[in-house]
């Protein structure tokens, strides 16, 4: 290259650098807020799902996962107010209100006054809400969401609570928490009278038009995949998004894979591998809806690990893995956090769980200000 030619480069670089300089405006912290705004928030739960559970669901379905989607990874610190080692409760408050509390609580603070949870808020910003479980929809990690308990044992209490609000679809077992009551008030009457299509089967759900769902799926908790729940969470995922993406305002969707959990605690590697891959196709329904969307963030974490689990030999071929359990209950190690969409970026790296409440909100561009005023 000749000298003149480098001239002519060197001039040409810092002339579209000046120019550069000139014609674009400065950092607008706001206008790259508005790019990362979420209309919609699918925040997933694998109850007990850790890095191994993930794993030996991977290598069950032969190397491969919906989840290996996500490009955003991160990890949480489970810890509870109380303990070391956390427990559904107190894990999943830390989620939905941004408070560790004491295990055995849901979205109460160590004092026992109710916190306002994501849910609530979303509904304060005229969002529509639907929770979906594997469990019954009163079990801790839903019920977190929605109701407030020092012990999450008062499943008539917590099904009580579903009435005071104005959640749009919600899909799990637990039908007797609802009208076999001890005080005999039937809420299926009440959820009716809110204008709730009551329903026990998902068979309908295809044909089924309504704004408002209440989805009983079991009369106490689902059973395992193993005993027959079929497709259950996948087409209650699906029937939860397409009920809530009717709202311009957005929504807020939490789904739980509760079973993973009861897998861990029975040292049971068999049920943990069902319990993950049917886990993941639901997150494979919400990463469907995401991409057309685009407006939507899907976040995919657990409140704990469960049953210490470890993978020590395995093969994608046959399918097969060696676990072994160090424990019949919950451990304290960190759990993943994957993200996808809008304000994804937020939750990457080493975090608290209560960080990922916070980031929700700032995703959605609600400001805790706001929040404190609706409080
Ligand atoms: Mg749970
Ligand atoms: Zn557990």
């Amino acid at each position: 290259m000749t000298k003149k030619l480098i001239l002519t480069l060197a001039i040409l670089i810092s002339g579209l650098n000046i120019y550069a300089n000139i014609s674009i405006p400065p950092f607008d912290s706001t206008s790259t807020q508005n790019r990362s705004k979420a209309k919609n928030i699918i925040l997933l739960i694998g109850d007990g799902m850790g890095v191994a559970q993930i794993y030996s669901g991977l290598t069950v379905n032969h190397g491969k996962l919906n989840l290996e989607q996500f490009k955003i990874i991160g990890f949480s610190k489970t810890y509870s107010a109380s303990s070391y080692v956390t427990d559904s409760g107190a894990g999943a408050t830390a989620i939905s209100t941004g408070t560790k509390t004491k295990n055995g609580s849901i979205a109460v603070d160590t004092a026992g006054k109710a916190l306002k949870t994501i849910l609530e808020i979303a509904e304060d910003n005229q969002m529509s809400t639907g929770l979906v479980s594997t469990s019954a929809i009163t079990h801790a990690t839903p019920a977190s969401f929605i109701a407030h308990n020092t012990n999450r044992d008062k499943y008539e209490e917590i099904a009580a609570d579903f009435l005071k609000t104005d959640i749009d679809v919600f899909i799990g077992g637990g039908k007797d928490n609802f009208d076999k009551r001890k005080d005999q008030v039937n809420l299926i009457d009440e959820l009716k009278k809110k204008g709730y299509t009551v329903t026990d089967t998902i068979t309908d759900f295809k044909d089924l038009k309504t704004n408002k769902l209440a989805g009983f799926t079991a009369k106490g908790h689902n059973p395992p995949i193993s005993k027959g729940r079929g497709e259950m969470l996948s087409i209650a995922t699906q029937k939860a998004i397409d009920i809530l993406k009717q709202n311009k305002k957005g929504f807020f969707l939490m789904v739980e894979g509760s079973q993973i959990d009861w897998g861990g605690h029975d040292n049971d590697a068999e049920y943990i591998e069902q319990e993950m891959i049917d886990f993941d196709k639901a997150i494979g329904k919400a990463l469907d809806f995401a991409r057309e969307d685009g407006n939507t963030l899907v976040i995919v974490t657990a409140d704990h690990e469960t049953g210490g689990l470890s993978l020590i030999d395995g093969n994608y071929k046959t399918g097969n893995v060696e676990a072994k359990f160090s424990t019949k209950d919950h451990s304290g190690v960190m759990v993943p956090i994957f993200a996808f969409g809008p304000g994804a970026e937020k939750f990457g790296g080493i975090q608290e769980n209560t960080d990922i409440f916070y980031k929700m909100l700032e995703s959605l561009h609600i400001s805790y200000e706001k929040m404190n005023g609706k409080n």
